[in-house]
C-alpha cells in the first residue's frame, strides 16, 4: 500500500540521507544562482529595477551562504558530523530560498504580457521539480522548499481576475499533490534501499569474519594451536613451487617424540598432551614465523618447513630444537635412552627440479627420521 508519510529510520540511514542532501550541494546552489540570473534578465523590462536587484542580491547571498555550508560540510568526517544540526541547517536554508523565490510573485502584475506570466508559472513549476532530486532525500527539506513556492503560486493565480485562474489553481493543486506523493515514494524507497544496503554490508562483514574463523579452524591443530597437516600440505605445495621457480633450497624436518607411547603409559594422556604443546612451542620459537612453518602432522609427529634454507642452516635449526627439548628436562623415566623427554629428527633438503613433487622431500625427511629412530633416537639424521 502507498504510504503517505515519510518512513522513520535509524541513525545510520539518517546520516547517509543528510550526506546525500549535501552531496549535490555545489551544483544545486550554482544552478540556483544561474536561474536567478535568468529571472533578472527576463523581468528586467517589467519589474522596477531596484526591487528586482534587491531580490536578486538577496537570493544570491542566500546561495553563497549555502555554498559555504556545503564546503564546511564536505570537510567533516562522514561518521562524525552532527546529524540534527546539519539537517536543520539545510532545512532552514532551503526554506529561506523557497520563500525568496516565492517573493518574486509579489512583483507580478496582471498587465504583464502573456510571455512574462507564463514564464513565471514555468519558473515556479520547474523549480519545484528541480529541487526534487536534491531535497527529497530528506523529505522535510523538500516540504520546506516546496510549500512556500506552491502557496505563492496559488496566491498569484487566484489573485488574477481571470476565468482561467480556478482551472489553473486546480491544476496546480494536482501538481502539488503529485509532487508530494512522488517525493514520499522517492524518500521511502531511498530509506528502504539504504537500510538494505547497510544490512548487506553487515552481513558481508559477518560472513568475512566467519570465513576467517573457519579458515583458522580448518588449518589449526586444536591441541597445539599450530598449523595442522592440511595446512602444512597446502604450504608445502606453494613453497615447493616457489623454490622450483627460483632455484632455491628448501628444507623440511620431520620430528617425532621418542617413546611417547611409554610416556603416556607412565604419566597419563593429559601429561602427554602437555608435552605435545611444549614441543610445538619450541618449534615455533625456532622458526621465522612469516616464512617458515611449524605444524603438527599427527599424534606426536611434527613437520617444519624452512623457506630458502640449505641443509647446513637447517641442521643448525634442528640442533637447536633437539637441545631445546632436552633442556626442558621433562622427566621420562620409561625412556630407554634418557631420563628426559627427547625427540628424533629427519632432515631433508632440496633444490626442487620438478614442480609438484614435494612428496619427495617429505619422504626423504621421513626415511631419515626412521633411520634416526633405528640409530638410537634423540638425534638428527641428515645427508
Ligand atoms: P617412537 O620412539 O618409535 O616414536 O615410539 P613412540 O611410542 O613414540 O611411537 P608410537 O607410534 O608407538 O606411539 C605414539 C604414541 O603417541 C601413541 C599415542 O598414544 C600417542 N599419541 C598420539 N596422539 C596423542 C595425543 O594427542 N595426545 C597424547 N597424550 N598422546 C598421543
Ligand atoms: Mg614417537
Ligand atoms: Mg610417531
Amino acid at each position: 500500500m502507498l504510504k503517505l508519510t515519510p518512513l522513520k529510520t535509524n541513525e545510520k540511514v539518517q546520516r547517509e540521507q543528510v550526506r546525500l542532501l549535501y552531496s549535490q550541494g555545489y551544483i544545486i546552489q550554482i544552478l540556483g544562482i544561474i536561474s536567478s540570473l535568468v529571472v533578472l534578465f527576463i523581468y528586467w523590462d517589467v519589474v522596477e529595477h531596484t526591487k528586482l536587484i534587491a531580490w536578486f542580491i538577496t537570493i544570491v547571498i542566500v546561495y553563497i551562504i549555502r555554498l559555504r555550508d556545503v564546503k564546511k560540510f564536505r570537510k567533516l568526517s562522514v561518521n562524525e558530523f552532527d546529524i540534527k544540526k546539519w539537517k536543520n541547517t539545510y532545512i532552514i536554508s532551503t526554506f529561506i530560498s523557497g520563500v525568496i523565490w516565492s517573493l518574486l510573485a509579489l512583483f507580478f502584475e496582471s498587465s504583464w504580457q502573456a510571455t512574462h506570466q507564463v514564464a513565471l508559472f514555468i519558473i515556479y513549476v520547474g523549480i519545484i521539480a528541480g529541487a526534487f532530486n536534491s531535497n527529497a532525500t530528506v523529505f522535510v527539506s523538500y516540504l520546506a522548499f516546496y510549500i512556500p513556492l506552491t502557496a505563492m503560486l496559488m496566491y498569484m493565480i487566484l489573485n488574477q481576475e481571470n476565468e482561467l485562474s480556478y482551472q489553473l489553481a486546480f491544476l496546480i493543486s494536482l501538481y502539488a499533490i503529485l509532487m508530494y506523493v512522488t517525493a514520499i515514494k522517492y524518500h521511502n524507497f531511498l530509506v528502504n534501499s539504504l537500510e538494505l544496503r547497510f544490512t548487506n554490508e553487515n552481513l558481508v562483514k559477518d560472513l568475512k569474519s566467519a570465513n576467517t574463523k573457519l579458515t583458522y579452524l580448518a588449518d589449526t591443530d586444536e591441541l597445539s594451536q599450530i598449523d595442522n597437516r592440511r595446512s602444512m600440505n597446502k604450504y608445502l605445495l606453494k613453497e615447493w613451487q616457489w623454490h622450483f621457480e627460483n632455484k632455491k633450497p628448501i628444507s623440511l624436518l620431520v620430528i617425532d617424540i621418542d617413546f611417547f607411547k611409554l610416556y603416556n603409559d607412565t604419566y597419563g594422556h593429559s601429561m602427554g598432551d602437555k608435552c605435545i604443546l611444549e614441543v610445538a612451542n619450541i618449534l615455533q620459537k625456532n622458526i621465522r614465523s612469516d616464512i617458515d612453518m611449524a605444524s603438527r602432522y599427527g599424534g606426536e609427529e611434527f613437520v617444519v618447513i624452512l623457506h630458502n634454507t640449505d641443509e647446513l642452516k637447517a641442521l643448525n635449526i634442528a640442533q637447536r630444537i633437539l637441545l631445546d627439548v632436552l633442556s626442558k628436562q621433562i622427566p621420562h623415566s620409561s625412556s630407554g635412552i634418557s631420563e628426559y623427554l627427547t625427540v628424533s629428527i629427519g632432515l631433508g633438503s632440496m633444490i626442487p627440479s620438478m614442480p609438484n613433487s614435494q612428496i619427495k622431500l617429505f619422504d626423504l625427511a621421513d626415511t631419515r627420521l626412521y633411520k634416526a629412530k633405528q640409530n638410537g633416537r634423540n638425534q638428527i639424521m641428515y645427508n
